[in-house]
């Protein structure tokens, strides 16, 4: 498979994990997480496909499409050492939805993020809330979700909290 078919297959897995996991919550309460900004690409599809959500952005240094930056009141500007601990602080059991897309091409260091990611993810989402990831983040008490139709396993991860 081509780089650009590699690309193309990565993003409308993700618009279709969005899209799935937008429809599994959205009879549910609570704000939605956006960990890692990046050019603010699904940060814009996520407010566009759950216009009620109210989204909270991680980033540690804003570059995205000026478009596409949440008010500062929306944005958890920091590292996710910092930032993460916060969030549990505010928004304990009540968060519905969180969408991470932290990865590089660094396969270790994106497995260790995911696993740092996870340990907050049990005391973040509220009972259903979903956690979708382009990194394996399963939790104590994950229930691991189907991905979409033609979503490659491995390629994207989808849990649901008990
Ligand atoms: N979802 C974005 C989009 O569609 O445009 C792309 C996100 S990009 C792949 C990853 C982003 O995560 C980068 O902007 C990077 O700065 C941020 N990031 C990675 N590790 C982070 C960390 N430990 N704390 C805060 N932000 C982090």
């Amino acid at each position: 498979m081509s780089r650009l078919d590699s690309v193309i297959r990565r993003l409308q897995a993700q618009r279709a994990c969005l899209q799935q996991g937008v429809d599994l919550v959205r009879d549910l309460q609570g704000p939605v997480l956006e960990l890692g900004l990046g050019n603010g690409r699904t940060y814009d599809h996520i407010r566009e496909i759950c216009s009620n959500c109210e989204i909270f952005v991680f980033e540690r240094k804003v570059a995205a499409h000026p478009d596409c930056i949440p008010d500062d009141e929306h944005l958890f500007l920091g590292d996710l050492s910092e930032t993460l601990p916060r969030a549990v602080e505010r928004f304990r059991g009540q968060v519905r939805l969180i969408h991470s897309d932290i990865g590089t091409g660094d396969q270790a260091r994106n497995a260790e993020i995911g696993r740092y990611i996870a340990g907050f993810v049990p005391d973040l989402l509220c009972p259903g809330g979903i956690i979708i990831s382009d990194q394996e983040t399963a939790f104590s008490g994950a229930e691991a979700l189907a991905l979409p139709e033609g979503v490659r396993p491995g390629r994207y991860y989808m849990y649901r909290a008990g």
